[in-house]
């Protein structure tokens, strides 16, 4: 099955009792069985089945192995949202005393839950660039994770993922990266040594901005078979490839209950049928608008990876082929003419999000990015007088035009 065919029936053949074609949504918080027998076995996970939603939900498992497939992955976990993801993520695997290494370019509210994970004794080093040298200094021998973003939000600094990919093999660190920005339209983390793969749905999963979630896409990495993870030897006995997961569902998943709702998988399932679409869409308005922005007298610089003009042109021409998203950046000499460029907008919405269907901006250095020193902000590709544009899918020459007026203006 190609990828167009399997977002919409990847891992779902109908539904067998009414013939309905959608995925029906269980809104049942418990299932009942016939003897108690029968729920002991499901309990204890000598068979299938489901018990209570906060462990397994029919609704979110099918979008749960649609994700799976549409990554290649062996299974996946939905969740509550995007962070929900990065946190369950990251604490099914760290131990006080553990170490992190971390791109600087990556999303503000993950920044600051890395931070503060030093309250855990957990120690999160951020770099500006995941390079050979930079990875050969960092990693230590406690060095259990290191993450990046595919291309970073709001930064836009495209990760060399395969290079990364080998260095983390060669010195057994796991390698888990979020691709919300790329979505597994643009690129499929797994097939360059990535170990796990995490999303916003949120963003262009969703599509619509209608439902907060996330997914921990499991790539049933052997480095859990080694002795750097104690913690996960009885699971590797027991599930094999699956180990991370299983850790997942039967420790801090089970106990947090972070979990995605049917109703929210449903609207993702919905929503993910036309990803390639929005995506083709998203990334020829995306390069249109950085164009016609570079070209304009009162636009300072723009930053987006598929222009010839970024530092990341030629490793984005090396991973992705159909373009580089909806985000961009770009500057426009002060905070005062940044705010008054947004407040002129008619068409754009000024708020906190990307990969809507429509176009949405942002100041980031006083909203996202509020809290972060100076210093940081540079570290992430923010500055005062800059903004971020996610451009939608509405016909480009009205958001040229939006542009346009409200440049007049400032
Ligand atoms: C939005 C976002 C998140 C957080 O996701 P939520 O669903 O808002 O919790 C994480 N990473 C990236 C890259 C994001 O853009």
């Amino acid at each position: 099955m190609r990828f167009q065919t399997k977002l919409i029936h990847g891992n779902w053949k109908g539904d067998t009792k009414t013939g309905a074609t959608n995925v029906p949504i269980y809104y049942s918080n418990a299932y009942s069985h016939q003897t108690a027998e029968e729920l002991e076995d499901i309990f204890i996970g000598k068979e299938a089945g489901y018990v209570y939603t906060r462990i397994a939900n029919p609704t979110v498992e099918a979008f749960e192995r649609r994700i799976a497939t549409l990554e290649r992955g062996v299974a996946a976990i939905a969740t509550s949202s995007g962070m929900a993801a990065i946190y369950l993520a990251f604490m099914n695997v760290l131990l006080p005393g553990d170490e992190v290494i971390a791109s600087s370019g990556i999303f503000g509210g993950t920044y600051d839950l890395l931070k503060n994970l030093i309250e855990y004794n957990i120690h999160v080093k951020f770099v500006d660039d995941l390079d050979e040298d930079t990875l050969n200094r960092e990693i230590t021998p406690k060095t259990k994770i290191v993450f990046s973003e595919t291309i970073g939000n709001p930064k836009l600094d495209v990760l060399d993922i395969e290079k990364v990919g080998q260095i983390c093999q060669e010195k057994n660190v796991l390698f888990i990266v979020d691709s919300t920005v790329t979505s597994p339209y643009l690129i499929k983390p797994l097939e360059y040594g990535v170990d796990i793969v995490i999303h916003s749905t949120s963003k262009y999963i969703n599509g619509t901005s209608n439902a907060i979630g996330g997914i921990i896409v499991d790539g049933g990495s052997k480095k859990f078979y080694s002795e750097k993870f104690p913690e996960f030897k009885e699971y590797t006995k027991r599930f094999k490839r699956f180990a991370f997961t299983a850790k997942l569902r039967n420790g801090i998943g089970k106990d947090l209950g972070a979990i995605m709702s049917p109703m929210n998988s449903f609207l993702n399932l919905t929503g993910i049928e036309t990803l390639a679409l929005r995506m083709k869409a998203h990334c020829e308005n995306t390069l249109k608008v950085a164009e016609y922005l570079e070209n304009h007298p009162k636009v300072a610089f723009v930053n987006y990876p598929n222009l010839k003009s970024s530092k990341y042109y030629n490793i984005a021409k090396k991973y992705y082929k159909k373009g580089t998203g909806s985000i961009l950046t770009f500057r426009l000499g002060s905070k005062e003419k940044a705010f008054h460029f947004i407040n002129n907008l008619k068409l754009i919405y000024n708020l906190p999000n990307i990969g809507d269907t429509k176009s949405v901006i942002i100041h980031p250095a006083s909203t996202i990015c509020a809290k972060n020193t100076k210093e940081e902000k540079e570290q992430m590709g923010v500055y005062e007088d800059l903004v971020r544009l996610s451009v939608g899918i509405e016909d480009v020459e009205d958001i040229i035009e939006d542009i346009e007026s409200s440049l007049a203006n400032i």
